[in-house]
């Protein structure tokens, strides 16, 4: 990383009460003391760390604004290095004629994710926690603020620094074993060993189911609503949704492509598609729908599959419930006003409920039932979250190699080897927290950031 000194407007453009333009590098305090002139007469270039002084933003003779110019001095800033943040008011033209005079006296512009990446690069932020500002700004449940405020405490980096020694200790052990192998120490037996490994594998194995319950959380999970024509699925995604979007008409087979929808229920996203009835047709139009719909029940991660509460189930209906028996779906029991003339018993063992969807009746056994079967119930916010795929990848390929590990001990391998398998999961978490990664890795978590962080 280059020495410049960068500089970026760290508010949103628009108009706001205030705007803050921020400076990081060695050069900052210097640039800003150009173009800020202090009520006192004081230069930012005397005052020590955490400290501020209020005067004007000015580009020659010219006043562009009232400001207050705070200074952080290197290490102790956000990014690690000097840090000015000048403080105006938020208005578009006044943070970009300041941030152009920064530019004409030195400074540069900053990239996304720069301010951050440098504090990465100066040891005061790790992978996971840089990860984790991005999942705080924009967070939009309760759940989601937990989850990335207990990653950006380190509470991940934490959790996978206690497994990667762990793996350390039982490394230094082997390689002692491997020197002395008639050591009678029992830390020192292959049985132990073992015993160590299945312990890492059980808790690389928590943290990893972590993941998707709260990447569900996050983005929300892909849904399609299926059933035969006349169930009521237009209705339930209305229900859903609130609107009049899908078109509901008791003339079967109207919803004839597939229309997109975000709903939430309960804290999770659904990104809802409704889909044409599933049913034989010799239609050519509907039959490219029903097509659609199959396709959909393939792609998606959760299905609410309707039946008709009113009417026994035939043989479309028997099809579907043999179309998703391997998916993650929620039986929806329409028309529960009614009343019930169906087989419940034909559902097995699958989740289930009740609802009318004209009424709303069952809205909440439904959002229940969508929590439990997406493990969103399950997760602990308060919890170590993996909040990213790159997390979610080398906690994977640590968990491999122990078991590889586990598998090469068993089969009466040189222990040497099993040793190498365990320096691999150690490499892969190292990755992970960002102890060891390469610069196209981090370049790559940055640039997701927005300019100004
Ligand atoms: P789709 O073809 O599966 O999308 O079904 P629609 O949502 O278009 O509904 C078909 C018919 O069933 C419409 O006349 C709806 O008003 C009616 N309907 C849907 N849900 C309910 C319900 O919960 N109770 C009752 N009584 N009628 C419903």
């Amino acid at each position: 990383m280059s020495k410049s000194t960068v500089a970026a407007i760290a508010t949103p453009l628009g108009n706001g009460g205030i705007g803050v333009i921020r400076l990081s590098g060695d050069d900052a305090i210097t640039i800003a003391d150009k173009i800020f002139k202090s009520r006192s007469g004081k230069l930012l270039a005397d005052l020590p760390g955490y400290s501020a002084l209020f005067g004007n933003s000015v580009i020659g003779e010219e006043i562009i604004d009232q400001t207050v110019a705070t200074v952080f001095r290197a290490p102790k800033s956000y990014t690690g290095e000097n840090v000015v943040e000048l403080s105006v008011h938020g208005g578009t033209l006044i943070l970009k004629k300041i941030l152009r005079a920064l530019f004409d006296n030195g400074a540069t512009p900053a990239i996304q994710g720069e301010f951050s990446k440098r504090a990465f690069m100066n040891g005061k932020l790790d992978l996971t926690q840089a990860e984790s500002i991005m999942g705080l700004i924009s967070a939009h449940s309760e759940s989601q603020l937990k989850m990335a405020s207990g990653s950006l405490q380190g509470r991940v980096s934490q959790k996978i620094e206690n497994i990667s020694g762990a793996l350390v200790n039982l490394g230094a052990h082997i390689a002692v074993f491997s020197d002395y192998p008639d050591e009678e120490l029992p830390e020192l037996q292959p049985k132990n060993f073992e015993r160590k490994m299945h312990d890492i594998i059980n808790e690389l194995e928590n943290i990893l189911s972590t993941y998707d319950a709260g990447r569900i959380l996050r983005e929300g999970i892909t849904t399609a609503i299926v059933g035969k024509p006349n169930v009521g699925k237009s209705t339930l995604m209305n229900m859903l949704s609130g609107t009049d979007r899908s078109i509901v008409t008791s003339v079967a087979g109207t919803t004839r492509d597939v229309i997109e929808e975000t709903v939430t229920v309960g804290e999770i996203t659904l990104r809802l598609a409704d889909t044409a009835g599933i049913h034989s047709t010799d239609d050519t139009v509907e039959k490219l729908g029903v097509d659609l719909a199959k396709k959909r029940i393939d792609t998606s991660e959760l299905i609410l599959a309707v039946f008709d509460s009113s009417s026994a189930l035939d043989s479309d209906d028997l099809s579907l419930i043999d179309d998703i028996k391997d998916k993650k779906a929620v039986i929806v029991v329409n028309k529960s006003d009614l009343g019930s003339r169906i087989d419940l018993t034909l559902f097995k063992d699958l989740p289930l409920v009740n609802i009318s969807a004209k009424t709303g009746e069952g809205y909440d056994a439904l959002s229940d039932a969508i929590t439990k079967i997406t493990a969103v119930a399950n997760l602990n916010p308060d919890a170590a979250v993996l909040s990213s795929e790159r997390q979610r990848a080398c906690a994977a390929r640590a968990l491999d190699s122990v078991r590889f590990a586990l598998s090469t001990m068993n089969s009466g391998m040189s222990i040497d080897a099993v040793g190498v398998c365990l320096d691999d999961a150690v490499a892969a978490l190292l990755e992970l927290t960002g102890k060891r990664v390469t610069n196209e890795v981090a370049d790559e978590v940055f640039r997701h950031f927005c300019v100004g962080k």
